[in-house]
């Protein structure tokens, strides 16, 4: 049997690695903008790292990881999500020592063993921020604001931030309860998996794809503490003044348990049934329950496949070389090869098919390659020294060039 990829695993090939690589770019350029800086984490960790953040009912740690036990017999996992690897990096090498904001970003890929459909796959690439030790909601509405402009300039339209606070424990000690008692009453018209899930983790039925549309009409819904009240009022505040649209979601409620107060996500119908393309919220407590210090935070996570959907029929970038060197004949090909070597030494991309192939087969390719100009050296060139340029794509004479010019008058047509 031929050899092929896993189901739900792709290979990713121009344009479309190009368009995840400028989509990363453009991150990368708003990140230094807002004074995140980036980390890199490693791709597997111990399993229970996974399990005591991201929680131990949840869907990812229940169904979703990649989970083995290695050759040493440790319990390890691939990463579903980047938050657990850089909260435990935050702790592990102390950078809250200098007490300042520790505002991190990473960009990398993540592994979910799900059903493999459109916009859901088993390895996708994640963007994600994180803004450690900040409990203001000036943080929530920076991070979120940072979002919907790196959003803006990628140039996605018709998409809506969603917004809602899951308060924060003490609020959703008492909302378990009520819930509790509402799903128990009710539990006859639940689905099976929302069924087990009642005792378990009551609050994980709002985010079910079947039942929680009516839930959210229905069930009774979390009141908020004056102090969580309050942060939620000032974030939609100074979204408002950073000129971030958003709606109010009551029942948004995010698959994951570290979220306290803010959660948001960003939806575009354009997207059919997984719909999300960015989701994120507060995580107070994360920090101090995995070992660290007191330290609330908020972040993201953006899902490049899904906004690369978005995006797909916006022009691709030309990534045509801009020359194309051609030798005539066997005897110029060393010429020739000096002479490339020269012009991308100046910085102007250019390329070549094999020195050693028929003048005609060469200039097929130069033509094929969609570069500006073909720089060619004959039979004539080699003994003066110099090269034709011939322009492939304008009308244009072919003109003679002695070879040390040949970059900088490139350079300068180019510019022309
Ligand atoms: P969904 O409800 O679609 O399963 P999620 O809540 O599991 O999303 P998060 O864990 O919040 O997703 O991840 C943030 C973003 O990462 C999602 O909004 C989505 O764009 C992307 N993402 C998550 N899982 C996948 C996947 N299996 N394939 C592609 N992108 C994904
Ligand atoms: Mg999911």
């Amino acid at each position: 049997m031929a050899l092929h990829s896993l189901r739900g695993f792709r290979d990713l090939l121009p344009p479309d690695s190009a368009l995840f690589a400028s989509l990363e770019a453009a991150a990368r350029e708003v990140f230094a903008l807002y004074g995140y800086q980036e980390v890199r984490i490693p791709t597997i960790e111990l399993k229970e790292l996974f399990v005591k953040s991201t929680g131990e009912t949840t869907d990812i740690v229940e169904k979703e990881m990649y989970a083995f036990t290695d050759g040493g017999g440790r319990e390890v996992a691939v990463r579903p999500e980047g938050t657990p690897g850089v909260v435990r990096a935050y702790i592990e090498q102390n950078l809250s020592q200098n007490g300042r904001n520790a505002k991190f970003f990473y960009i990398g890929n993540m592994f979910r063993a799900e059903r493999p459909q459109a916009g859901r796959f088993r390895e996708f690439t994640q963007i994600g921020a994180e803004h450690i030790g900040n409990a203001s909601p000036y943080a929530d509405a920076e991070t979120i604001t940072m979002l919907v402009r790196l959003l803006e300039k990628v140039g996605l339209t018709g998409c809506s931030v969603e917004l809602n606070s899951l308060g924060c424990a003490d609020c959703r000690k008492t909302y378990r309860e009520t819930l509790l008692n509402y799903l128990r009453l009710n539990a006859a018209t639940l689905c099976e998996p929302c069924k087990g899930r009642i005792e378990r983790n009551p609050l994980r039925a709002l985010d079910c794809k079947i039942d929680g549309p009516a839930l959210a009409e229905k069930a009774p819904r979390l009141s908020l503490c004056p102090a969580c009240e309050e942060h939620f009022a000032r974030t939609q505040q100074l979204l408002k003044i950073s000129g971030v649209e958003h709606k109010v979601n009551p029942g948004l409620v995010r698959g994951l348990d570290y979220y306290t107060r803010t959660v948001f996500e960003v939806r575009s119908s354009a997207l059919g049934s997984q719909d999300a393309v960015c989701g994120g919220g507060r995580y107070d407590d994360l920090v101090k329950s995995m070992g660290g210090p007191a330290a609330p935070a908020v972040g993201w996570a953006l899902g490049v496949d899904r906004l690369a959907m978005l995006l797909k029929d916006k022009p691709a970038p030309d990534h045509s070389p801009k020359a194309f060197v051609v030798a005539a004949s066997k005897e110029a090909g060393a010429k020739a090869y000096e002479l490339l070597t020269a012009v991308r030494a100046a910085g102007v991309s250019a390329d070549f098919s094999s020195f050693d192939l028929s003048l005609k087969s060469q200039m097929r390719s130069a033509d094929k390659s969609g570069a500006s100009f073909a720089l060619i050296i004959g039979e004539d060139e080699l003994k003066a020294g110099t090269c034709a340029v011939k322009p492939l794509k304008q009308p244009g004479e072919q003109k003679i060039i002695p070879l040390p010019e040949t970059p900088s008058t490139l350079s300068q047509l180019l510019k022309g």
